[in-house]
């Protein structure tokens, strides 16, 4: 007899198995969603697998997915005859939960259900979500190409364990079967799947499969005879890959439904951009952003980047060369025509068509953005809130787009009352003082800390709007960032500062006389500092506070200086 391991869960899988049954009891039906698109990933992966070594079809090249119920035993089975599973990644796959973070993820839920089940929609689900209906899973799988007798059987109640052992499965790929608990047994219905199928799997690009009963022969309306018809395997997807369709025939259910299937997100997308381009380079893209940022957008090793295919074959996921670093959250896929089959990670990294192909994206996905600020300034303002600060990486990264970034970009001001990011660099620009010429900013360690910035004194008597930046990543941001619209920035924080036209005359020959009368009053505070500074100046731009820290105006601002310090350097 094969012999049987027990094994538990990791922690995590326990508390998003706990988490999922008790905050997805609205949205059952998104198991087969989940189900379904395990089947066609693994449709994608076999197919990509075969082109370098076709004996993995084992004869049998009709990827499908095929679901059937068994109303008595109370069952749902869930077949495909994709890539299937090693023991090995049977035991990680569905015993773990690989995803960089989410000990993190876990560490952040607070215990109050509804608040936790919204983090969970952040998390995606996947396979586990099987438990919501089900309080007994059982998986059968053997990888393609391996012997009959290195199948796999996983079974497990969802509480903590699960048992592994040896099967023999002369059939290649994954057959998933759900015991559905007493309560829901409802599901174990043909035309209920098929609707469920209807709403969220139509995309799917492989056939999803139901059984159709046979048909007797029976008597037509005019004592016609109508044949029996035998049962079969009937398609009840559209099965064609979503991007190649016309966008006119497309609703936005199906390019939703389609960017949880490739995303694995559990929320609709905010936006999304479809294009054909035909030419030169001949490239499908289907581009998205979502609507919130993932738990793990902070971290380095975080996947990102979009699906490859070639000619319509699954590539790779991930593919990083086709998206710069600060549109990291951009999700989606690009469907190439100039690629070779066998292109890999090495050749994609230094490749004409990949120049093309990122360039072009790019461009998508500002101007997507783009017309999200202008159209829907609202939306965007839901975008700038959850993606704000890795755009700001923009400027620095992709020197071609900055004016667009920069278009892109919100602030928080000295003018109005909201802390809120919300002012464009061209609100800012109409509101220019007569005279003005430059845009002024100050970097400080928080929002808090740059509002009660002493160097705004002479900008508010002046009535003259300052941008407040209070991120980590601003001081970075303004480092590259030294232009908008033919206007200079200029931190108000840093060496002279010159407010040109901006100063009236009488008050300049008050300074002056004012600055003589001092004099003695710097020499005595340059002796007393000696070392510790490189001048000691002064200033009129102070109203109510005697004096200021700046920096050199050739050095770093203080504020880099701190962010350097913190680094270590
Ligand atoms: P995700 O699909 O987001 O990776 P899931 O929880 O849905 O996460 O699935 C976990 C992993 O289990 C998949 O990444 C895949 O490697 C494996 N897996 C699940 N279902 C199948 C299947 N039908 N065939 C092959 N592998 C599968
Ligand atoms: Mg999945």
């Amino acid at each position: 007899a094969a012999q049987k391991e027990t094994h538990g869960f990791q922690t995590e899988v326990k508390q998003l198995l706990n988490l999922m049954i008790h905050s997805l009891y609205s949205n059952k039906e998104i198991f087969l969603r989940e189900l379904v698109s395990n089947a066609a990933d693994a449709a994608d992966k076999l197919r990509f697998k075969a082109l370098e070594n076709d004996s993995l079809y084992e004869n049998d090249t009709e990827l499908s997915v095929r679901i059937s119920v068994d109303q008595d035993a109370g069952t749902i089975t869930v077949t495909d005859n994709g890539i299937g599973m090693t023991r090995e990644e049977v035991m990680s796959n569905l015993g773990t939960i690989a995803k960089s973070g989410t000990k993190d993820f876990f560490s952040k839920l607070s215990g109050d259900k509804a608040k936790d089940s919204q983090l969970i929609g952040q998390f995606g689900v996947g396979f586990y979500s099987a438990f919501i209906v089900a309080d007994k899973v059982t998986v059968r799988t053997r990888a393609a190409g391996s012997d009959a007798a290195d199948g796999v059987e996983w079974v497990s109640d969802g509480d903590g364990e699960f048992t592994i052992s040896e099967l023999n499965k002369p059939a290649r790929g994954t057959e998933v079967v759900l015991h559905l608990r007493d309560d829901e047994k409802e599901f174990a219905d043909n035309w209920r799947l098929r609707s469920i199928i209807n709403k969220y799997s139509d995309h799917i690009s492989i056939p999803v499969q139901m059984w159709k009963e046979e048909t007797p022969e029976r008597d037509g309306p005019d004592g016609e005879k109508i044949p029996a018809e035998p049962g079969e395997w009937e398609v009840v997807n559209k099965a064609t890959a979503l991007w190649t369709r016309e966008k006119s025939d497309i609703s936005d259910e199906e390019y939703k439904e389609f960017y949880k299937h490739i995303s694995h997100d559990f929320a609709d997308p905010l936006s999304w951009s479809h294009n054909k381009v035909e030419g030169k380079t001949e490239y499908t893209s289907l581009l998205y952003i979502p609507s919130k940022a993932p738990f793990d957008m902070w971290n380095r090793e975080q996947n990102h980047g979009l699906k490859l295919y070639v000619q319509r074959v699954f590539i790779m996921d991930d593919a990083e060369q086709f998206m710069p670093v600060y549109l990291r959250f951009v999700k989606g896929l690009v469907d190439s025509n100039d690629l070779p089959l066998n292109v890999s990670r090495e050749i994609l990294q230094d490749n004409k068509v990949t120049q093309a192909l990122r360039q072009g994206c790019t461009k998508r996905v500002l101007q997507m953005l783009e017309r999200m600020a202008k159209n829907d300034a609202e939306k965007y303002q839901g975008f700038w809130n959850e993606f704000g600060n890795v755009l700001k990486e923009g400027p620095a990264e992709d020197f071609s787009n900055r004016e667009k970034i920069a278009g892109l970009l919100r602030f928080a001001s000295t003018h109005g009352e909201t802390d809120a990011q919300t002012v464009s660099l061209a609100d800012y620009i109409s509101r220019m003082k007569e005279g003005q010429d430059k845009i002024y900013y100050v970097t400080a360690d928080s929002l808090q800390a740059a509002k009660s910035s002493p160097h705004l004194e002479i900008f508010r008597k002046k009535g003259i709007e300052v941008l407040l930046m209070g991120e980590r990543i601003d001081e970075w941001l303004m480092q590259h960032l030294t232009e908008f619209d033919e206007k200079s920035f200029q931190s108000i924080a840093k060496g002279d500062l010159d407010l040109g036209d901006l100063e009236d005359e009488d008050a300049k020959k008050a300074q002056e006389e004012a600055e003589k009368e001092v004099e003695g009053v710097l020499e005595r505070a340059k002796t007393a500092l000696g070392e510790k500074v490189v001048d000691v100046k002064f200033t009129h731009r102070l109203t109510d506070s005697p004096a200021v820290i700046v920096a050199d105006d050739a050095g770093m601002s203080t504020q880099m200086m701190k962010l350097m310090q913190a680094a270590g350097q």
